[in-house]
């Protein structure tokens, strides 16, 4: 088969799989990419994600990670939600976490498409990741034109927006790339000029260790530094609000995946409903949650610095 008969394949196996979106990129060493992430590292703008300097050499180049690799295919998978957080003063939660943790569900999906993909062409050697190994998924996507990487780091789509989880299969099977695409954040700053911590230090550049999300999530400190204490809008578990206030994602359509349901207590709990549970009745509810991530206690210390400052 020809690396065009390959990627018509690819492309239609990812439609099938229920991908919303699929570009292809030829598997190299990321030059540019490399030199970005060692600065980057070096500011330490990573904060304490220390795992982000682990496997240096496999994030930039992918036949690291699947000797032989021809191929890095990149797909976008939906996940909108079709309802929203219904109380005024509960804790907000970022809208990928609604339901079952995207990694499985992604995986999942991955792995029917990597079947199908052996149905149509046979055997080949491929690995899946779904933001749980050295890849950055950015970066291919941005390389294959499923988006441009806009000033607020997301990668956007020009018809449907930014809330996608991005998911890779690297591999040896030969198909024509597909190119990179236009960035339409012309002179529109939003996302910068919304962000309340100020971690969009500049268009197109973000301090992790400033960002919401690194400081409910990832941050494992037993308080939240001080400087963010009356900026944190209301967030409990991640932040959305460089995606809300970003033009594109108007052409956002809910998704369809059962597996993404939004949980009960996310939609319509308060924040004392919240306060209110067990460890274990946490443990019971979210153990198939990416908001179990921070645990229960960096949950419940979120919820200490929701508000802002009287
Ligand atoms: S997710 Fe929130 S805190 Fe992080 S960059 Fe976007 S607006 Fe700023
Ligand atoms: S809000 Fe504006 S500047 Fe920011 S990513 Fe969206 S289009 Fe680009």
């Amino acid at each position: 088969m020809s690396p065009d008969q390959h990627r018509s394949i690819i492309q239609q196996a990812a439609a099938q799989c229920g991908f919303s979106y699929c570009g292809i990129s030829a598997a190299a060493f990321l030059e540019k990419e490399a030199k970005e992430l060692e600065a980057w590292l070096q500011q330490g703008l990573h904060g304490k994600m220390q795992y982000m300097e682990n496997h240096f050499d496999k994030r930039v180049d992918p036949s690291k990670l699947v000797p032989g690799a021809q191929s890095v295919i990149s797909l976008m998978y939906n996940y909108y939600p079709p309802v929203e957080q219904s109380h005024e003063n509960g804790p907000k939660i970022a809208r990928y976490a609604y339901g079952e943790d995207y990694h499985f569900v992604v995986k999942d999906k991955l792995r029917e498409m990597v079947s199908l993909l052996e149905e149509k062409i046979g055997q080949f050697t491929a690995r899946i990741f779904v933001d749980s190994a050295p890849v950055l998924e950015k970066a291919w996507a941005k390389k294959s034109g499923l988006g441009w990487q806009g000033k607020n780091t997301n990668i956007i789509h020009p018809k449907s927006g930014s809330y996608f989880f991005l998911a890779e299969i690297i591999c040896d099977i030969s198909a024509t790339p597909d190119g990179p695409i236009k960035d339409y954040c012309g002179t529109c700053t939003a996302c910068i000029d919304a962000c309340p911590t100020d971690a969009l230090y500049e268009p197109y550049k973000i301090d992790a260790s400033r960002c919401i999300s690194y400081l409910t999530i990832e941050l494992k400190d037993e308080l939240i530094p001080e400087t963010f204490h009356n900026k944190m809008e209301g967030w409990a578990f991640g932040c959305d609000i460089c995606q809300e206030v970003c033009p594109w994602n108007r052409f956002s359509t809910p998704h369809t995946d059962k597996r993404l349901a939004a949980k009960e207590a996310i939609i319509s709990w308060n924040t004392v409903d919240w306060q209110e549970i067990t460890e274990e009745v946490f443990k019971q509810l979210f153990k198939d949650s990416p908001i179990s991530r921070p645990k229960w206690s960096g949950f419940n210390r979120n919820l200490q610095f929701l508000q802002k400052a009287p």
